[in-house]
């Protein structure tokens, strides 16, 4: 007898809804969403026994007549499109039909319904996914509906959930989240019948994200806003120094959509690498805008992971724009920001642009530029501010003067900076001079270190380091990374790899690469207490306001120290 058989409707429901019904927090999420889709100015969100026993949304949208909110509770229907094509212009957040069809699966469900201006509302009642009445109601503005007993003919997914606390929070946290899309609309959250928290309409981004981190001093966080042709990056970013030791707090929405933590909190983090220390993640809050037709919103059942046409480009955009933000919090630089945009009517594709933040004294132009969908920020410093030479500092340190400014250089970190950007560019254009060593220097490796020359022969190699396995325990090194000399040495090299070999229990490839050349970067650069002549520092310290990021070494300690003289003066108690 054959074994394959079509499922009962009533357990494909069930297995359906599950994909994107499977807490309290997935109901109201969607559910505000219909009630954002609706075009409410004010939602209410009740919770009862942490949203198991009882969810309450209202709203004063733009409701249903009896018909509509009949075919709403089946699954696949829905206004928001009407063909495939549709959704590379979505501007709702539903499109698939299937959150209210989900939930009446697995819960009692009671909908009152009405349209503005109409003679009467509708009442539907659900008890797991069937229709037990449709009714008349008094007439209404906007859409109720009241989500009990989750779960009630599902008891196994009941097991997964965690305990009421957190299924309340989770919902709370999500409900604080998804009031910082909408300034403008009014959110009141109830908690056992009790107010807990009332996002006013109108209230700035910055006091709902306070709202949801309580403990975020504002002075701490900095506003971002910049554009190109079809991206712009709003929100806010956090000083590097008021890090967390998670990444809870990096919240990117894509086209106002809350997305997991992914590819663009990776991008986020990137930008502050040289800022924060390792272990050490960002608060921000962005909102990634994108033209729909580069951006995939259909992967994921709960829409809650977007995906890229152009996916290196959206991440060095992003983590290109925090880059420079950070660099203008740096030095400075507040308000003056131009985007300024390239046009070019013959060609739809990505088109070179820049984005130019305003002059602070030494810095005359921070920019960000496009091109071919690779993002880099260009510094242009200003000719009349040149900072002076005034004297080294216990060997190690240079101290400059421009106008009413003092400048502290550590020649160790300013020189790995410059040796890192060198390697780290000479890796992204694949071009990497070497320099060959009169004489191969042979060196004896026990086999474990061996056993690292060779995973990481290639990518040696493609910086300029080429080591040959010659067997028995032997590796030849042939040639150097061209100005990284000192790599040639056999103390250098051992410890160089010692370094490497720590690495291993680095996550991502990309990781461990990045920190080689960072031990390579450092290993190669001139130490503390090394004696330099005044024209090796000045041209240390002029390269390094030209570099990535003057401020920090690749490791993320200060490189270079802005003193201002009225703090000087401030010391002396002059002011
Ligand atoms: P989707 O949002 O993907 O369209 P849903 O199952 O969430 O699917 O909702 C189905 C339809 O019900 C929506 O397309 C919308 O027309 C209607 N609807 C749902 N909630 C509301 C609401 N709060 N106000 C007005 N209409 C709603
Ligand atoms: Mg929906």
């Amino acid at each position: 007898m054959g074994k394959v058989k079509l499922l009962d409707p009533s357990v494909v429901e069930k297995i359906a809804a599950g994909e994107i019904v499977d807490r309290p927090a997935s109901i109201v999420k969607e559910l505000i969403e219909n009630s954002l889709d609706a075009g409410s100015s004010r939602i209410e969100i009740e919770l009862k026994g942490g949203g198991l026993e009882q969810i309450v949304i209202s709203d004063n949208g733009c409701g249903m007549e009896e018909g509509d909110a009949v075919l709403a509770l089946q699954r696949h229907a829905t206004s928001k499109i009407s063909a495939f094509e549709d959704l590379e212009e979505i501007q709702s957040y539903g499109f698939r039909g299937e959150a209210l069809a989900s939930t009446a699966a697995v819960s009692r469900l009671e909908l009152t319904t009405g349209e503005k201006g109409g003679s009467k509302g509708t009442r539907v009642v659900c008890e797991g996914g069937e229709i037990k009445m449709i009714n008349p109601s008094a007439p209404q503005e906007g859409t109720r509906i009241t989500v009990q007993d989750l779960f009630f003919n599902l008891p196994a997914r009941k097991k997964f959930l965690k305990s009421l606390q957190s299924e309340e929070s989770a919902c709370l946290d999500l409900i604080g989240k998804m009031a910082l899309t909408r300034c403008s609309i009014r959110f009141q959250v109830k908690r056992n019948g009790k107010i807990w928290e009332t996002y006013a309409a109108g209230e700035s981004l910055q006091q709902r994200f306070l709202k949801l981190f309580p403990q975020t001093p504002d002075s701490q966080l900095f506003p971002v806003e910049i554009a190109q042709n079809s991206m712009r990056l709003t929100g806010f970013i956090g000083a590097p120094l008021f890090s967390k030791s998670n990444r809870n707090q990096i919240l990117i929405y894509v086209n106002s959509r809350l997305v997991k933590p992914g590819v663009l909190s990776q991008a986020v983090v990137d930008g502050y690498s040289g800022y924060l220390e390792a272990g050490k993640f960002p608060v921000v809050v962005l909102f990634l805008e994108i033209a729909g037709k580069w951006v995939d919103v259909n992967v994921h059942p709960a829409k809650v992971e977007v995906r890229f046409s152009h996916p290196k480009e959206v991440y060095g955009f992003v983590e290109k724009s925090i880059a420079l933000k950070l660099r203008e919090i740096q030095e400075g630089i507040r308000p003056h920001v131009i985007p300024f945009y390239h046009s070019d009517s013959n060609s739809n594709s990505y088109l070179p642009s820049v984005y130019l933040s305003g002059s602070s004294g030494r810095t005359q132009e921070l920019a960000l530029f496009e091109q071919n969908g690779d993002y880099q920020i260009k510094t242009r410093l200003n000719p009349a501010a040149k900072p002076k030479f005034l004297s080294f500092v216990a060997r190690t340190y240079g101290l400059f003067q421009e106008e009413d400014v003092l400048f502290l250089v550590d020649q160790h970190l300013a020189h790995e900076r410059l040796n890192f950007d060198l390697l780290e560019s000479r890796l992204k254009d694949s071009a990497c001079p070497s320099q060959e060593l009169l004489t191969p220097m042979s060196v004896q490796l026990p086999s474990y270190q061996v056993g690292i020359v060779q995973q990481y022969r290639e990518f040696f190699r493609t910086v300029g380091l080429d080591v040959e396995d010659f067997g028995s325990g032997t590796v030849l090194v042939r040639s150097v990374p061209l100005g990284l000399e000192k790599i040639g040495s056999k103390s250098f090299f051992l410890s160089f790899l010692e370094k490497v070999e720590n690495l291993e229990d680095s996550k991502s490839r990309e990781n461990i690469y990045k920190k080689i050349l960072m031990t390579m970067a450092c290993r190669s650069s001139i130490q503390a207490g090394d004696e330099i002549s005044p024209q090796e520092m000045i041209s240390l310290f002029e390269r390094l306001l030209n570099s990535s990021n003057p401020y920090f070494c690749p490791h993320g300690r200060p490189a270079l120290i802005k003193l201002a003289l009225d703090e000087v003066h401030k010391l002396f108690r002059r002011k």
